[in-house]
């Protein structure tokens, strides 16, 4: 069976076939079909400038409509994903959409909107990457400042000297770097001042239980101080109370993304949200 199932190359069964390993092989299936079924969609979830706007931009989820499961987190499909390869041709995907939907935002008026797209530590190693960021953006004409690509800081710090070419070469084309997840990785401080980065996102786990917590607090306070000596924008997510809100602000945290300011939606809902901002309703 699991010869039949090496398509890539890759073997996922280590122990024997169990119904979780069945399961795990239905959804690799489905997987394998959801490209060309057009079973994926991007949420977008809203970055504000802190302390409360305006919206400078808004970072893309993935989601996978599966026919009979409903929507499914990317957490239940990306390791799969990315075991078997299939990752790559979804991530050309995700890219894509992300700017068609970015050129769609510029010409409504948000000249000044960036969308951030999240990248796995096998689409960044892969070789392919800098072809497709360069297509999507030619596709859609966008100028690369609109682009923003997220790698995680474990993805940054894995071979240290490769991440900074592939880096460079980005950066070079003139997308914006954001390290995603900080604070749970290794990052050496030598190593991060060389990064041509742009942005810290700090990990939504410090902010959690930040009210309570003083070493998470302390631990922000020193990522928000490292980001300013480094140039480096900060941004906070996973921000979902006014206490957080105002506690990440005065501190000197740049921007804010959270259930608070909104939770991941389609662009179509975003928009609603965006109108009934702009034309609050006429209380009588
Ligand atoms: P991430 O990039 O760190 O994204 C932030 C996650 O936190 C998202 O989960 C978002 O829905 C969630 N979140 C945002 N604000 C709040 C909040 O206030 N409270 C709580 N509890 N959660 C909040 P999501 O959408 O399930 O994505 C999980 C992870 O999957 C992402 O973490 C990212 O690493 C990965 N991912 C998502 N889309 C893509 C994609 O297109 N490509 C790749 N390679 N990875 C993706
Ligand atoms: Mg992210
Ligand atoms: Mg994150
Ligand atoms: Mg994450």
């Amino acid at each position: 069976h699991a010869k039949d199932l090496g398509r890539n190359g890759f073997c996922f069964f280590e122990h024997s076939m169990n119904t979780n390993a069945q399961e795990q092989l239905q959804l690799l299936q489905d997987l394998r079909r959801a490209l060309e079924r057009k079973e994926f969609l991007l949420y977008y979830q809203p970055k504000l400038h802190a302390p409360d706007g305006p919206i400078i931009g808004t970072e893309a989820l993935l989601r996978w409509q599966h026919q009979t499961r409903g929507l499914i987190p990317p957490n239940e499909f990306l390791p799969l994903a990315e075991k078997t390869g299939l990752i790559i041709p979804i991530g050309q995907w995700v890219l894509d959409e992300a700017c068609a939907q970015m050129r769609r935002w510029y010409d409504d008026g948000h000249t000044d909107w960036s969308v951030a797209v999240n990248l796995s530590t096998v689409q960044f190693n892969h070789s392919g990457l800098l072809d497709s960021v360069r297509n999507a953006l030619e596709k859609h004409a966008l100028e690369p400042h609109h682009l923003i690509l997220e790698i995680t800081e474990s993805t940054a710090m894995r071979d240290a000297d490769a991440t900074l070419v592939t880096l460079e070469q980005l950066a070079g084309m003139g997308v914006h770097i954001s390290i995603d997840d900080f604070g749970t990785g290794y990052s050496s401080l030598l190593y991060l001042k060389r990064l041509p980065a742009s942005e810290l996102k700090i990990d939504r786990g410090f902010i959690n239980d930040l009210a309570d917590n003083n070493e998470d607090a302390a631990i922000i306070s020193a990522i928000i101080a490292l980001g300013r000596t480094l140039n480096l924008k900060v941004v906070a997510e996973g921000v979902e109370t006014a206490e957080q809100q105002e506690f990440l602000t005065r501190l000197g945290c740049n921007s804010l993304q959270g259930f608070r300011f909104g939770r991941p939606m389609s662009a179509r809902q975003l928009g609603e949200q965006l109108l009934q901002e702009e034309q609050p309703t006429v209380s009588s």
